[in-house]
């Protein structure tokens, strides 16, 4: 899925459609985990099966707040990034942990501190403009 980017007349991705989900009736936006039909255990990011029973996994929404388990704060990224910024692992209710880009200042986050599920720009062209839009975390 993509969407144009009024400001500057280009495509703006939008990433994981599979897994990330912005409502369009202006609900918040939460990410899509998978659940074992057999053994209950939830997944991140999608799989075919269970790797643990090889059932099937049915869908689910995930809970739109979790826990900082750990974090980096890249200084060196990848082109489209501007630097100093934070990634990490958050633990969800469903006891699953997935990582993702913080939108928190490197010298404000900790572990253990409470986060939500955003919609943000995880990449920018060249001159800084949106290019990709996905799911990221911000302290609550
Ligand atoms: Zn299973």
């Amino acid at each position: 899925m993509s969407e144009k980017n009024a400001a500057v007349g280009e495509e703006v991705d939008f990433f994981h459609p599979d897994l990330f989900v912005v409502p369009e009736n202006g609900e918040a936006p939460y990410l899509m985990g998978y659940k074992c039909e057999n053994c209950g255990k939830v997944w991140f990011p999608k799989l075919e099966l269970c790797p643990g029973c090889w059932s099937d996994l049915n869908q689910i929404k995930l809970s739109r707040q979790g826990t900082l388990y750990s974090y980096s704060v890249i200084h060196i990224g990848q082109p489209g990034i501007k630097t100093p910024y934070v990634v990490g692992y958050i633990d969800f209710p469903e006891n699953v942990r997935i990582y993702g880009q913080l939108e928190i200042e490197p010298d404000k986050v900790k572990t253990g501190i409470p986060v939500e599920v955003i919609s943000g720009v995880v990449r920018t062209d060249k001159v800084g403009n949106p290019k990709m839009i996905s799911y990221k975390f911000k302290a609550i």
